[in-house]
């Protein structure tokens, strides 16, 4: 090991709307050195994902904001370079809450460790890891689509939306997924077997919708939200389900939305087609889920029934261009950042 330094990005200041370059600072610092029963970890891969923007904002929600000043938070694939660990030696390969940073101390038991033999690497920060799992427990607990049911899923050429279409398939129903342009509709329809894709940039977007969707929608996999929410509103079938996963077009929002309020259409649709509308957080459902989840996701990267795309950036101190252009559809894939090869 040649590094004499490690590197890590902050939080500089809070975004108001889309985040800017000077809300993060890069910073270098001391490689820490593991005391007993600690682990250093070499990050050689970090995951950049919408809810990080989440935190980024000093409000209540599920998570705690990253303070001004704190490391942006993270996970990533990270290499122990050193252990005083009983459980890891050097050159494990694990899953890790690193933060946005080149190296990092851990004592923690639930590190994931990861066999490359099983799946490359990466897919534990993307279709085998939490946006994966996220897909598989929304859609089966919440979404549990019959086969011949249509399944409607956005931004769906990434972690998420990727998985929820290609297991709403294997489950036999007609998966419709929505993506910004048409190199990701080509991908999500060619590659990924869906039965339609529409572009969500279109003119036409809503009638694109409704013409891919003859007989109604009986699941919407809600990632997005915003324009997107209202031209999947009329056409849910009675007893749709909405697995509310993600809201990303209001993640950059200041509060004032764009002037529609759909909370009177939303409601009128809510009781009179009789709609279930669950919110959820992927860590509800690890306990009773994960195991088969990563079963049946495993066998199906394995064996190429499941198929997903990921999007590289090179370097740490790319990340914050990255993750602001992940915010505005400009990832195709699961975004990752190289961080050391
Ligand atoms: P992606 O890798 O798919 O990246 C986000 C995508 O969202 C963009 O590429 C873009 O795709 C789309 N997008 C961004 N802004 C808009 C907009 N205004 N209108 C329409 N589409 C937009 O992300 P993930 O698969 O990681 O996450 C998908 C969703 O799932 C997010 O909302 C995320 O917050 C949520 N999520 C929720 C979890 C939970 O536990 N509830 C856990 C993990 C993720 P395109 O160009 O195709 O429009």
């Amino acid at each position: 090991m040649n590094e004499t330094k490690a590197r890590q990005i902050v939080l500089a200041a809070r975004p108001h709307g889309r985040p800017k370059l000077s809300d993060f600072r890069l910073e270098e610092t001391a490689i820490p050195t593991p005391s007993a029963e600690q682990i250093l970890l070499r990050v050689q891969y970090l995951s950049l994902d919408p809810y990080m923007r989440g935190r980024m904002d000093d409000r209540k929600s599920y998570a705690k904001p990253v303070s001004i000043g704190d490391v942006m938070e993270g996970e990533s694939v990270a290499e122990v370079i050193a252990s005083k660990h009983p459980t890891y030696s050097e050159g494990d390969i694990v899953l890790a809450r690193t933060g946005w940073r080149t190296h990092a101390l851990s004592d923690r038991a639930d590190l994931r460790k990861l066999d490359p033999a099983v799946a490359p690497v990466t897919t534990g920060l993307g279709v085998f890891g939490m946006p994966g799992f996220t897909a598989y427990s929304g859609l089966r607990v919440i979404g549990k689509p019959k086969p011949g049911e249509t399944v409607v899923v956005a931004a769906a050429s990434g972690p998420v939306g990727s998985l929820v279409g290609q297991l709403a398939k294997i489950d036999g129903a007609r998966a419709v997924g929505i993506a910004g342009g048409s190199a990701k509709c080509a991908y999500v329809k060619n590659e990924l077997r869906f039965d339609a894709a529409i572009d969500h940039r279109a003119a036409d977007f809503p009638s694109q919708l409704a013409a891919a969707c003859p007989n109604g929608i009986d699941v919407y996999f809600e990632n997005v939200g915003g324009a997107i929410w209202q031209a999947v509103l009329p056409l849910l079938n009675k007893f749709a389900r909405v697995p509310v996963c993600g809201l990303i077009a209001q993640y950059n929002g200041v509060g004032r939305g764009d002037g529609t309020d759909r909370l009177p259409a939303t409601m009128r649709e809510v009781l009179s087609k009789s709609l279930t509308l669950r919110g959820f957080i992927n860590y509800e459902f690890a306990a009773e889920y994960y195991p088969a989840f990563l079963r049946e996701v495993g066998a199906g990267i394995a064996d190429g029934r499941i198929r997903y795309r990921e999007d590289f950036v090179d370097g740490l101190e790319n990340a914050p261009e990255a993750f602001i252009g992940m915010l505005e559809g400009r990832n195709f894939g699961k975004l990752i950042v190289r961080v050391a090869g």
